[in-house]
């Protein structure tokens, strides 16, 4: 695997949560959540292209007057992304700001918002530097099977989830990497050029193996052609390399509701971020609170298969008591995975 992404905590774990998705290959982040950003410098706030935000009780979502501070005058064009009423709150968070100045500014920071309901109808406005940060319709759109982004290499996903108010929960997938074998492929006579793409999308879309798949090039002595099975090629010349999968998961009630929608989402995840608030000794605390257990969060990684998990969330009353917090998760993930 080759993962593109690289994941991590903005915080501690008792700290505000959010995870920053850093892109290996590009100058551009994910971030999952905007509570405390202190933490971030303001060349890595400048990288995030996208803001997916869970619920915005306070500690998920103080953080947007950093990053529109940091980006305000700037040319950023960003998106962001919540659950239903989210929109107002982005526009009651710009509202709160006086801005007759701003027409002039060097650069037009464009934050595009767009919210989403338990039908995956998506709605859209955009709120523009240039324009005083007035409201813009944005045709709606659907989000199909919660899918909120959909780009080549990967894709982010949400579910809807219950704490005491709606709450999405995130996974971003990469999709399957073809790597082509140059020197198979020069041992077949064969160049490289434009037909290996029809050949990656016919592999990655898993089409059958007879497929016939058209080599067309050009050389000094005219045009050539050549056509092969994609099974044949599948096995001489590419190598599909399945995608990481990452997931953030937090502040949600336990529940079988809750539970089997987490476990659709984050099945087989590579990399689980999840909530332990409490510990499974203060359960009846944390259903009050509509929070997780770390008891409750393991048994949640051990539903997804998850292969490496990341707890956070931390109550503060377990200052004392951190390792309390990561024993309990880690023995009810591994309990029955042997
Ligand atoms: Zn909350
Ligand atoms: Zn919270």
């Amino acid at each position: 695997m080759r993962p593109i992404f690289i994941p991590r905590l903005v915080n501690g774990p008792f700290g505000d949560p959010g995870l920053y998705v850093d892109f290996k290959f590009e100058k551009r982040a994910l971030l999952f959540d905007a509570g405390d950003l202190a933490a971030l410098p303001p060349k890595k706030l400048l990288r995030i292209s996208d803001v997916f935000v869970s619920h915005t009780h306070m500690d998920h979502f103080v953080g947007f007057d950093r990053l529109l501070r940091i980006c305000l005058g700037r040319e950023v064009g960003m998106r962001l992304y919540g659950p239903e009423g989210f929109i107002d709150r982005v526009e009651h968070k710009l509202a709160a700001y006086t801005w007759n100045l701003v027409e002039n500014y060097p650069g037009d920071l464009v934050i595009e918002t767009w919210e989403v309901d338990p039908g995956w109808n998506a709605r859209g406005a955009r709120f523009r530097c240039h324009r005083r940060f007035q409201r813009e319709p944005l045709e709606g759109r659907c989000a199909p099977d919660g899918v909120m982004l959909d780009e080549p290499a990967f894709r982010v996903r949400a579910a809807f989830l219950d704490h005491d108010t709606p709450c999405l929960a995130f996974s971003v997938e990469e999709k399957t990497h073809v790597n082509v074998w140059k020197n198979a492929l020069a041992e077949l006579g064969l160049p490289v050029g434009p037909w290996l793409k029809e050949l990656k999308r016919a592999a990655v879309q898993g089409a059958p193996d007879d497929t016939p798949v058209r080599a067309s090039w050009r050389d000094r002595d005219g045009a050539h052609e050549r056509t092969f099975a994609l099974g044949e090629l599948k096995a001489r010349v590419l190598r599909l390399v399945a995608g990481a999968k990452l997931c953030y998961v937090t502040d949600v009630v336990y529940s079988e509701d809750n539970a089997r929608r987490i476990a659709e989402l984050t099945a087989d995840a590579d990399h689980l971020f999840i909530e332990c608030v409490f510990l499974d000794e203060d359960a009846d605390h944390a259903a009050r609170k509509f929070h997780l257990t770390a008891r409750q969060a393991g048994s949640i990684a051990r539903a997804a298969r998850a292969r490496l998990v990341v707890p956070f969330h931390f109550s503060p009353r377990y200052a004392e008591r951190e390792a309390a917090l990561r024993d309990e998760l880690e023995a009810a993930w591994r309990s029955f995975s042997q």
